[in-house]
Order: C-alpha cells, then sequence, then structure tokens
C-alpha cells in the first residue's frame, strides 16, 4: 500500500480507514504521541503509539529528526489542536536520528543560525512556507507568460560577453590558475580559454533575449545570474534568478504596464494558493515586530501589505521629479540623508529609494528617464530637456522594504546612435556585432526588464535577508555545497 501524504490526512473524513505515513519526526510527547511531518504541508499528523506493545528500543529510536513509516487507522482526534490522529499498529524507523547530535530541537531557531545549516533549514516550518511560496511564484511567472503567448528562451549561462557587467564577471577558467599562461605584462591571459576565448558567467541574458525578441515579438527567459559584487548587503547575492522579458514593437509605457501586471499577477497567485504559508509567514513577522519599539512597526501586516500592492495603481514619475521631492525631503529628525542629492545626475541610493517609497508615496513606484550618464548604454535616448541634459527611457520598479526590485528600458534601436554610445562608453564594437545585427536588419522599438526573482520573495514572504528566500545562498564564504 502506497503511503498517503499528511496533507490529504489531514483533510480526510475517512475515519476508520487503515493509512500509511511516512516522514519525519517533529516531536515526541509522554511516550505516546508522536508530531509527524512529511512535507507536505505545515501541520503535522498526531500518531498515538501504543506503547505497550511498542518494544522498549523502538521507543528509543522516536527521536525528533528520525524518519518512520507508521501504519494504522486514521480516526477523529478527541485531543485539541487536531481534528484527526493516526492510531498506529505497526511503527517501523527508517532512518535514526541521533539526538545529541541533530541540530534541529523543537525549539525556535534563529535565521542566522538555521543559516548555517542551509542543508537542514528546509525541515522547519519558515523554510517549508518561503520554499513553498518561492515554487508558487516561479510557476506563476512562466504561466503569466505564456497565457500571453511569450515564449520562453533559454539564455546561455557561459557567455563570451561582457558588455554589461565590466568588472563584476565571474571568469570560467579551464586554466591550471597555479600555472597560467601570460600577457607581456604579466596578467593571466584568459583568451586563450574556452576553446580560445575568454568566457564568463552571464550577468543578464537581456542582450541575447533581444537577438530571441526581434523574431518572436515577445520572450522572456527566466535562470540563474552572476554578479562577482563583493557586497555583504541584505539585498544582493552572487548567484541569483531573474525574470528578463523583451518585447519587440513596446515603448516605455508598454514596458511599465507589462511589468506592473506581472508583479500584481504573480502576488494574487501566491496569495490565492498559499493561504496556509502565508498566514504563517504573517504570524511569524507579527512575533517578530512584537520585538521592536512601537514606531518602527510596520502598520500592515503580511496580507494587508500584499493586497494593498494589488489594490493601488504604482505612482509613476520621472526621475527629475524625484529629486526634486527628495531635495524638499526631510528624512529624519536630522532633516538629512547621509547621502545628499547636491546635483541633478548623481544616482540614488537605497536610501532615497526607501524613502520615496516608503515615507512619501506608501506604495510601489515607477521611475523613469534617469540620467544617461547612470544607465547602460543600450538605452533609449531622449531628446535633451531645456537645460540640454540628457536622460534616457529607464524604468525601476522600487517596492516597499525592498527598494529596486525592477530594472528596465525602451532599447535604443537606432543603429548610429546606439554605436556613438557604444563609443562613447568604451564599449567593444567589434564583439558585438551579433547584437548589433538586430539593429542593422530590421531594427523595431522594444523593450524589456529585469526583475530579481529574490527580491520578489523577499516580498511577497515579508523575510528581510535574501539569503533565505534562495535554498542555497551564494555569497562571500558562502558556496560549501
Ligand atoms: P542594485 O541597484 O540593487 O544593485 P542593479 O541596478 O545593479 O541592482 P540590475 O542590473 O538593474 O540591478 O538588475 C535587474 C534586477 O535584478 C534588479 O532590479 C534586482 O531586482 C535584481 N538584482 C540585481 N543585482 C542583484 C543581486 N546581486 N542579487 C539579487 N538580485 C539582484
Ligand atoms: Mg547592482
Ligand atoms: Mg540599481
Ligand atoms: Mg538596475
Amino acid at each position: 500500500m502506497i503511503h498517503t501524504r499528511i496533507k490529504e490526512l489531514l483533510n480526510s473524513t475517512d475515519f476508520g480507514k487503515t493509512v500509511i505515513v511516512k516522514g519525519w519526526i517533529k516531536t515526541f510527547r509522554n511516550n505516546q504521541f508522536l508530531a509527524i511531518n512529511d512535507g507536505s504541508c505545515l501541520g503535522n499528523i498526531q500518531v498515538v503509539i501504543d506503547y505497550e506493545n511498542t518494544d522498549e528500543r523502538t521507543l528509543k529510536r522516536l527521536t525528533t529528526g528520525a524518519a518512520v513509516s507508521v501504519e494504522g487507522v486514521l480516526i477523529e482526534s478527541l485531543g485539541k489542536g487536531q481534528r484527526v490522529e493516526v492510531k498506529a499498529s505497526q511503527i517501523s524507523i527508517l532512518g535514526d536520528s541521533d539526538p545529541e547530535k541533530f541540530p534541529l530541537q523543537p525549539k525556535k531557531h534563529s535565521l542566522e543560525f538555521l543559516r548555517e545549516i542551509a542543508h537542514l533549514r528546509f525541515r522547519t516550518n519558515t523554510f517549508n512556507a518561503v520554499f513553498k511560496v518561492r515554487n508558487a511564484l516561479s510557476f506563476a511567472v512562466h504561466r503569466f507568460f505564456n497565457e500571453r503567448g511569450f515564449v520562453y528562451i533559454h539564455t546561455p549561462i557561459i557567455t563570451g560577453s561582457d558588455a554589461e557587467g565590466a568588472g563584476e564577471m565571474f571568469k570560467v577558467t579551464t586554466l591550471d590558475l597555479d600555472n597560467p599562461p601570460r600577457n607581456d605584462d604579466g596578467s593571466i591571459n584568459f583568451k586563450e580559454d574556452f576553446f580560445g576565448k575568454s568566457t564568463n558567467l552571464t550577468v543578464s541574458g537581456q542582450l541575447e533575449g533581444e537577438l530571441a525578441a526581434l523574431a518572436f515579438g515577445n520572450i522572456y527567459t527566466f535562470g540563474p545570474t552572476f554578479r562577482a559584487e563583493n557586497s555583504n548587503t541584505t539585498r544582493h547575492l552572487a548567484e541569483f534568478w531573474m525574470i528578463e522579458p523583451e518585447m519587440a514593437f513596446y515603448e516605455l509605457k508598454d514596458n511599465m504596464d507589462l511589468a506592473e501586471e506581472l508583479l500584481k499577477h504573480v502576488i494574487r497567485y501566491a496569495l490565492d494558493t498559499c493561504s496556509e504559508e502565508l498566514d504563517f509567514l504573517k504570524n511569524r513577522l507579527q512575533e517578530e515586530e512584537k520585538s521592536k519599539p512601537q514606531t518602527e512597526r510596520s502598520e500592515l501586516d503580511l496580507l494587508a501589505k500584499l493586497n494593498f500592492c494589488l489594490d493601488n495603481d504604482f505612482e509613476r514619475l520621472t526621475y527629475t521629479e524625484a529629486i526634486d521631492i527628495l531635495r524638499r525631503s526631510k528624512p529624519n529628525q536630522k532633516k538629512q540623508f547621509k547621502y545628499l542629492i547636491e546635483e541633478w545626475g548623481a544616482d540614488l541610493q537605497s536610501e532615497h529609494e526607501r524613502y520615496l517609497v516608503e515615507k512619501h508615496f506608501k506604495k510601489p513606484v515607477i521611475l523613469t528617464d534617469y540620467p544617461a550618464d547612470i544607465k547602460a548604454f543600450y538605452m533609449r535616448m531622449n531628446e535633451p530637456d531645456e537645460q540640454g541634459r540628457k536622460t534616457v527611457r529607464a524604468m525601476d520598479i522600487l517596492f516597499p522594504g525592498i527598494g529596486e526590485i525592477v530594472g528596465g528600458s525602451q532599447r535604443e534601436e537606432r543603429y548610429d546612435l546606439l554605436v556613438n554610445r557604444m563609443k562613447e562608453m568604451h564599449i567593444p564594437i567589434e564583439d558585438m556585432n551579433w547584437f548589433l545585427d538586430t539593429r542593422r536588419f530590421g531594427s523595431v522599438p522594444h523593450s524589456g526588464f529585469g526583475l530579481g526573482f529574490e527580491r520578489l520573495v523577499l516580498f511577497v514572504t515579508g523575510m528581510t535577508n535574501i539569503r533565505d528566500v534562495i535554498p542555497f545562498p551564494r555569497t562571500p564564504n558562502n558556496a560549501e555545497f
């Protein structure tokens, strides 16, 4: 007989039926009550054992973390806290767990501690909930695009292009680094690598995605991307997943509309399908909030925050309008930002982004038309304004508690302007002919964006450290398994 998953049992009313449960022991109370979880849901099934008929040796082995198989009868529970339980007739241990060594004892563990045992943290309710929400969001992304006729294009992970990621790319090398080939100046000659070509791990699938968009119309890519940024923030990973759609014939406004619709769609999907997980995470967050001073506690709980995001249009304004607001603002008692924006043209720091979203507008914000000098070469140039200032059709979406969640733009489709811009920015044009062909042959206005998947999962789960929303975080000093 195949075992029944606990999620199904907890909803069952087949009292009297013989069932088999397989899972891991969470607790064992009074030599009689086992709480077993099998990962199918956050709840445990209570198994009542007949300890007079269970031998001493088995009883000793019923410890937290051990894997068991239980055969018994499903009965209505008279105890508090559960509706059904299993009256065991036979218990076998599938895998022992040494109680002296198993780190996940039945008590609350800090997230820092759990990060050190990332290989075991899947077994906690918090991470069960987080990764179920992550899974739902990932499914919703694919559903959203496929329902709209977008083609999922798998862009390469190993790439020879380093146009975008100057300085932030991981090299892919098969060279013997103890004895590598050298250039005349002594630096390593990576050109000899990868069958005669220097290669990197991709920082973005965008440029390759554009090639496909100018054939299929609408495409998206959703895969791992890599950045060798040694930044120890709660928002950056060295390996993260990015959702990158590219759309032919889309201008900036269409791009913003699509991004807002996507975000709302996937958040709604999580709310509709992960109510058990989101309720759990909401309560967890509320517990955490209690330890903060009253003034720092958030006004909305997790579910209210997600629903608020669905029910309201994102605020849309230009970089220039945002700078005006920031210059007039008094963010705290000291009445200033740590980093003051003196001049038009400076990049916004996360304190500015968060001020706009959390204090000023109190909702998600889309900022557009950034100064050309602080954005990538491929963004569509606007006409200079009255003061001759150059901006590009960029859009960043900023979320409460997160800061930047999406970065995108309308792309520069005009060949001559693009090439001039690349020259200005010292981008090696001869290496980029494959990309420039899109502008040589049938170029059209087009747009796209990159949504950081972990930042989305952070927002939806209410977690606060990006290391806690990806199963195996890759950060400096963290690549063991
Ligand atoms: P940030 O300003 O936060 O460093 P960015 O502007 O460098 O982000 P983009 O190149 O615009 O990032 O990438 C698109 C999206 O990918 C970002 O909006 C963000 O959601 C996500 N992202 C970027 N870098 C990281 C990272 N190191 N870890 C996780 N997500 C990231
Ligand atoms: Mg960055
Ligand atoms: Mg940025
Ligand atoms: Mg960006």
